[in-house]
């Protein structure tokens, strides 16, 4: 870095004649420079090149070297080759003045020189310098300015150049995912629309091609709510609303017209566009076609409440139906409604006979009738099998009610064709009038089925009407069923023996074992009171086998103490419910085999009904029972359907004349009785006359050639112990007497 030096400026004087120096020296230094001088070229450059010289006089002749070689050198070296070099010559020396400036020389002065010239000149030089200088200091001033400013520049280059490339990145990473969104949008085979503030199109993928018919384009700027069911306006209106006014997204289904002109389900998902100062823009909406599953939806909704095989309503839809018709009752007090609960008589003696699919048809048929019994505003619900349910809207009386069920009666006693076949059916109905006193539709229809059953129990193809005293006694049956649940874990039942008597050699043939129920606070109940309630809830079946194996552990203790005849029985009552139980037979075998008690020993009383039926796995039960050499005998023969032909397809042995024939025998009248004697006798059986209670009844049947009686008159059914009484006695006595018990 050039330094311009402001104090005394300092000459640098080289001349080899000493007086010379000396004369420079003082004049110059008179001026007020600072002077060296030296005598030798090599003096000078050393002096210029370690100390600060201003300016160099130089005279041409030297001892060692001359000026210009000295001023050649100064100017190779780059610490002197600014030093202005004056060089100095005697008038007679010839100067070579191209020569001197040609090394570097500024200026030349001849000797002998005037002080104030040389002055001048090196005034002039100096100042030339210094200028120079300034100069050349301001260059390098103004270059390092340059630089800098050029490096701040190539820095804030590097910066743009940086964020250029950030941006370059950003923009190129933006138009990526909006290719890679748009792919997707225009590939998917959702719907998906971007939708203005107010609900024009501005975007709509291309799947709406495929789903609506309509070119994606063609549809910019149009409203959705053009396409939209009129049906479902509002909900698409509601559905647009809604995201405007949060974040949150909305889902909502409704209609769009294809371009075809039938509507698609659409199930919609709308969100809001919201820009960066958080306000909605706009909506975007990605749909799904849901036509499929709306319409299952619907049929789901249909079959939950329809009954498939009559499209009538079902059972739900009744309940809830009845469940508004309370509210309504109980808000306005005085209003009613009617209840009718209808069963076809029969109805399975149809579907067995012709069958399933003709039983289908009648109930199609029924149901149809039903309806056209009712008015529009009334509601014929079925309940599945053969049962239906009306509902009578807002009735004021339950003669309406009994109106309705007439006419149903007097309906269906017309013969109905199905196919071809004529069909007469009949149906019983519950009656029931309704109000608001009711807390809920459950309750109504215990109701309503107590008064069908009463109908049923009373002979069917009629109706009841519900009463309190219905509820009370069905309530008393249920206790009754609860209680002989009880009895049976407790084992509360006992058998009763009521001997049965030979008329021709009047021996003891053996008794019929009759059970008793010794309720825990009501005493003994007879089996009137109770075996249609078991045979109804199936209880009979876990009755009969305690009864079953009572009179085998009796027969065992029996057989133990006396000589028993050979042909020796006891009868045994079963019901049809456990004639048809598959594990009938097994639990005999079981019981049998447990008390060793061979079946010879044992007989079975069924009622004709049983063999009626003609089933297979009867015909089965039938074979096994007199495989083990039990006998058979058909109870309360002639109360019920009589039909002789079954009779001699089994192995039946006896018949039991019914307690209400021998009853009704009077000495002329005694035609029934004889009829049944002369058939068992025809068929090779023999029988049984039961309810004998007097003398003139025995004779009788002894005259027509009954085989066997039993009755109050020989001896009421007794309890074990008397039983085993009456064995002893008889074997003691082996007497002539039917009865050796007195009573
Ligand atoms: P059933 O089989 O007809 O039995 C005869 C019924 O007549 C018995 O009534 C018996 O006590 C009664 N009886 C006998 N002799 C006379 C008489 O001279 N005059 C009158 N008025 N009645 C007489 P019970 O014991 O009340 O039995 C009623 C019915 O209950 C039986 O009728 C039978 O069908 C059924 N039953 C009884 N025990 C059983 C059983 O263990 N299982 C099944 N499934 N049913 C049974
Ligand atoms: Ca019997
Ligand atoms: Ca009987």
């Amino acid at each position: 870095m050039i330094s311009i030096r402001v104090s005394n400026p300092t000459i640098l004087i080289v001349d080899d004649i000493a007086e010379n120096l000396h004369l420079l020296t003082r004049e110059l230094t008179d001026q007020g420079y600072e002077t060296r001088g030296v005598l030798t070229g090599t003096m000078a450059l050393t002096v210029a090149r370690s100390t600060p010289i201003d300016l160099i006089l130089l005279d041409i002749m030297l001892p060692d070297m001359d000026g210009y070689t000295v001023c050649e050198l100064l100017k190779i070296d780059p610490a002197t080759q600014t030093i202005p070099v004056i060089f100095l010559s005697a008038l007679d020396e010839a100067i070579d003045k191209v020569k001197a400036f040609a090394v570097g020389g500024v200026d030349y002065i001849t000797k002998p020189f005037k002080t104030v010239e040389i002055v001048a000149r090196i005034n002039t030089q100096l100042s030339l310098r210094q200028a120079q200088l300034k100069l050349q200091q301001f260059n390098q001033e103004l270059e390092h300015q340059v630089e800098q400013r050029t490096s701040e520049l190539a820095i804030a280059n590097q910066l743009l150049q940086a964020e250029i490339q950030v941006r370059q990145q950003t923009e190129q990473d933006l138009r990526l995912s909006e290719m890679r969104y748009r792919l997707i949008a225009d590939n998917m085979g959702d719907l998906v629309c971007l939708h203005s503030t107010d609900g024009q199109l501005l975007y709509v993928s291309p799947s709406i091609q495929t789903l609506l018919g309509y070119q994606s384009d063609k549809l910019l700027g149009k409203n959705l709510l053009d396409f939209c069911h009129p049906d479902d306006r509002q909900c698409i209106h509601i559905h647009f609303k809604e995201p405007l006014g949060s974040a949150e997204s909305v889902t909502s289904c409704y209609r769009l017209r294809c371009q075809s002109g039938r509507y698609l389900w659409l199930e919609t998902l709308a969100k809001p566009v919201i820009n960066e100062t958080g306000q909605v823009t706009g909506i975007v909406t990605s749909s799904r076609d849901v036509t499929r599953r709306v319409k299952i939806e619907k049929q789901l909704r249909y079959d939950s409440l329809h009954d498939a095989l009559t499209h009538l309503p079902n059972r739900d839809w009744l309940a809830k139906r009845l469940e508004l018709e309370l509210l309504q009752c109980r808000r306005y007090k005085t209003s009613q409604f009617g209840l009718l609960m209808i069963d076809l008589d029969r109805f399975k003696a149809v579907n067995d006979s012709l069958g399933h699919l003709t039983g289908d048809k009648l109930l199609i048929t029924v149901a149809s009738l039903l309806k056209k019994c009712v008015r529009d505003i009334d509601m014929v619900s079925r309940w599945g099998g053969d049962e239906f349910v009306i509902l009578l809207d807002k009735i004021v009386d339950i003669k309406e009610a009994i109106q309705v069920a007439e006419r149903i009666k007097a309906t269906l006693e017309n013969p109905i064709e199905v196919d071809g076949k004529v069909i007469f059916t009949s149906a019983s109905i519950g009656i029931l009038m309704g109000n608001g006193t009711y807390q809920d539709s459950n309750e109504i229809f215990r109701d309503v089925d107590i008064a069908l059953y009463r109908a049923k129990e009373s002979g069917r193809n009629r109706y009841e009407v519900f009463g309190l005293e219905m509820y009370q006694a069905a309530i008393a049956l249920l206790n009754l069923e609860n209680d002989l649940r009880l009895a049976i874990q407790q084992q509360a039942f006992i058998t009763h023996y009521q001997p049965i008597y030979s008329l021709k050699s009047k021996k003891l043939l053996g008794f019929e074992a009759l059970v008793r129920w010794q309720h825990h606070n009501r005493g003994m109940i007879m089996p009137g009171s109770f075996i249609d309630l078991a045979e109804d809830t199936g209880l009979i079946k876990a009755i009969g086998g305690q009864v079953f194996r009572q009179v085998c552990e009796a027969i065992k203790v029996w057989e133990s103490q006396y000589e028993l005849d050979k042909d020796f029985r006891v009868s045994i009552n079963v019901s049809g419910q456990q004639f048809r139980d598959v594990t009938f037979i097994d639990t005999l075998d079981q019981i049998s085999k447990e008390t060793g008690v061979k079946g010879h020993r044992l007989k079975l009383e069924i009622t004709e009904r049983i063999l009626l039926e003609q089933s297979e796995s009867i015909a089965h039960t039938l074979a096994a029972i007199s495989n083990r050499g039990m006998q058979l005998s058909i109870d309360d023969f002639g109360t019920g359907y009589s039909s002789l032909r079954y009779l001699s397809q089994f192995a039946v042995q006896t018949l039991k004349i019914d307690r209400s024939f021998i009853n009704q025998m009077r000495p002329q009248k005694q035609g029934i009785v004889q009829a049944i004697i002369d058939l068992a006798h025809n068929l090779e059986m023999d029988c049984i006359a039961e309810g004998v209670e007097t003398e003139e009844q025995l004779t009788q049947l002894q005259q027509l050639g009954c085989e066997a009686a039993q009755g109050y008159l020989f001896s009421r059914p007794l309890p074990l112990e008397q039983t085993s009484q009456v064995l002893k006695n008889w074997h003691s006595q082996s007497a002539e007497s039917f009865n050796p018990v007195a009573h």
